[in-house]
């Protein structure tokens, strides 16, 4: 089957071939953790996610890392210069807040002035979310999802290695910053050009860092600052790394290679931090290229604008899971299903519409695998030939065309199923990319949590329907049989909605 993903870094949507055929080398920026998740991060957590079960689905083997930044990320990232506040210092505050009006528990984060404790906190927390949402990766923390205070060396000799090959240089402030003059393919990904930088930063470069940089777009490697929350002794003086080195030096360092397969990130990542990244990676390797795909994920958007936490329209997982969002908890299978559902390269909005239908989707799968196993006890031996199994892979092998994959799985679901083991076998291959039925392949708990709810998809569908051709008695006793269940039905402008009550 051949492969295709659209790559950021062409444009265009090109075949996909790992460099070694024993085995394709993914890296994914992770989380930064001086704050719970959202459910946009984890849109693009799931996305690579999606990425490393389709490689698998197709016979490949995946060594797939993810790094945690616990140290050097600036609240005003866009500079990439060491500007703004640190936000673990930020949090640290936060913290102090949180813990007096019990938003953070008791017990947690005893010093909030422990930059380490805050980022741990953050860490387990990322991780439960993870793992409750079948991010594969998560399973393998501390093998393959590396912290960045922990490689602090392995940055500092890349720094060095920039400074000796003349990428990097030591500035007038003591900096050490990364040249982008002295690498001629700066600018290569994102399509920014060194001159539209210079005179897009006009206005908001001082005088002052006009003269420690050479360009403007010149960003920090290395700052000494005996003074900062978190340090280390280097040549450059004590102090911390720059956010965008952890990157390019944990992947080299893990996948063990100068150039990797694939890169990926939320799109707000390509610039500045992956345009960073290439630079870095290659001035110090010298190779021509550091991935050979870049893959990026559209945002998670509400209401027309990015899910952010500085815009502070976020939904956590938590939120998500424990029904803070919506009025009702949602089963994590079917959150993770909505939040891979839509194809990658469109942003998605969160609706409660869209999780409904995901319930659905995740209803008939899990009944299904019920069914199945009640008849067939153990799967049979199915090959990929399968036709079911060929239109789906055929979907996803289609720069991962979810939807149609998805479309493809339904209607067999959904149909009759007269030898169950092989179903079943067809049930567990698709399972393995879907992680939705059982939810992941290490937590069976609650598996089928939301079998028991009735069929509110199909029940919301036929009320439209009845809507649609003015028949009023029948959608008001469809209403009734959902609100006899302890439903509270909603008209809304993508369809009828139905939301269990709380207790
Ligand atoms: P952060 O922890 O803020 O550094 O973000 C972690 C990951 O989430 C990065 O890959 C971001 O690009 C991604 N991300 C942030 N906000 C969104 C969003 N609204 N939708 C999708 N991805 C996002
Ligand atoms: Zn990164």
């Amino acid at each position: 089957m051949d492969i295709r993903f659209y790559n950021t870094l062409t444009n265009r949507v090109e075949p996909f071939e790992p460099i070694d055929s024993d085995c394709v080398r993914m890296y994914s920026c992770g989380p930064t953790v001086y704050d719970f998740a959202h459910i946009g991060n984890f849109r693009s957590f799931l996305f690579a996610d999606l990425v490393r079960r389709t490689l698998e689905y197709f016979g490949y083997p995946v060594h797939h890392v993810m790094n945690i930044t616990d140290v050097g990320h600036m609240t005003d990232d866009a500079l990439a210069d060491g500007a703004g506040e640190d936000k673990m210092a930020a949090a640290s505050r936060r913290i102090r807040e949180d813990k007096k009006s019990g938003k953070v528990p008791e017990g947690a984060v005893e010093n909030p002035d422990d930059p380490y404790q805050i980022a741990q906190y953050y860490t387990d927390a990322f991780l439960e979310d993870a793992r409750r949402l079948g991010l594969k990766v998560a399973f393998e923390y501390e093998d393959n999802i590396l912290h960045a205070t922990q490689n602090i060396d392995a940055m500092q000799d890349m720094i060095g290695q920039l400074i000796d090959n003349g990428h990097a240089y030591v500035g007038p402030d003591g900096v050490v910053y990364y040249s982008v003059e002295s690498f001629a393919d700066y600018g290569q990904l994102s399509g920014n050009t060194l001159d539209q930088l210079q005179a897009g930063a006009g206005g908001r470069v001082s005088d002052q860092d006009q003269a420690n940089k050479r360009h403007p777009a010149d960003f920090m490697l290395w700052k000494a600052d005996p003074s900062h929350i978190m340090k280390w002794d280097s040549p450059w003086g004590t102090g911390y790394p720059g956010w965008h080195i952890e990157c390019s030096c944990m992947a080299r360092k893990r996948l063990g290679r100068d150039v990797i397969d694939i890169h990926t990130g939320g799109e707000d990542l390509i610039f500045p931090h992956h345009e960073c990244e290439i630079a870095q990676s290659r001035g110090a390797t010298g190779a021509d290229a550091f991935a050979r795909f870049w893959m990026h994920a559209r945002f998670l958007m509400v209401e027309g604008e990015k899910m952010s936490k500085r815009r502070g329209n976020f939904w956590t997982v938590r939120d998500v899971l424990e029904g803070r969002a919506t009025g009702r908890p949602v089963h994590p299978a079917v959150l993770r299903l909505e939040l891979i559902k839509s194809h990658y390269r469109s942003n998605m909005n969160f609706t409660k519409k869209g999780l409904q239908d995901s319930a659905g989707i995740v209803k008939r799968l899990q009944e299904l695998r019920t069914r199945l196993e009640d008849a067939a006890g153990q799967p049979a031996d199915v090959g990929p030939d399968h036709p079911v199994l060929e239109a789906f892979g055929k979907a996803l092998a289609d720069d991962l065309n979810i939807a149609g994959a998805i479309g493809c799985v339904m209607p067999w679901a959904s149909g009759d199923h007269p030898q169950p083991a092989e179903s079943l076998a067809v049930l567990d291959r698709i399972n393995s990319v879907l992680a939705v039925a059982p939810l992941a392949e290490n937590d069976t708990a609650g598996q089928n949590a939301a079998a028991d709810e009735p069929d509110v998809v199909s029940l919301c569908a036929a009320i439209d329907q009845a809507r649609a051709q003015k028949d009023w008695t029948r959608s008001d006793a469809i209403r009734a049989e959902l609100e006899a269940a302890g439903y509270d039905v909603k008209t809304t402008p993508d369809g009828t909605v139905a939301e269990k009550k709380l207790a």
